[in-house]
């Protein structure tokens, strides 16, 4: 992603400004009970808190936590 463009959420469809956790990606895979060659993958964008309505939080999202590792933790880790 281009940092000058800004990306739309595909659940409200509004531009998703940089937040604490904006822009969030989504991964969609089909078939992911298949091997990987066998996946189709496309990559959303969306808000957190557009996300969190969809999803109807119920304390599943583990990533909103402050102790959630970011990536760069977990590879400093490995
Ligand atoms: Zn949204």
């Amino acid at each position: 992603m281009k940092k000058d463009i800004k990306p739309l959420c595909c659940i409200c469809k509004e531009t998703i400004e940089k937040d604490v956790f904006d822009p969030c990606s989504l991964v969609l895979i089909t078939n992911s009970d298949m091997e990987w060659p066998d996946q189709k993958e496309q990559t959303f964008f969306c808000h957190m808190g557009c996300f969190r309505r969809v999803v109807n939080d119920d304390n599943i999202l583990y990533i909103l936590e402050a102790d959630f590792p970011a990536n760069r933790e977990l590879e400093e880790e490995a």
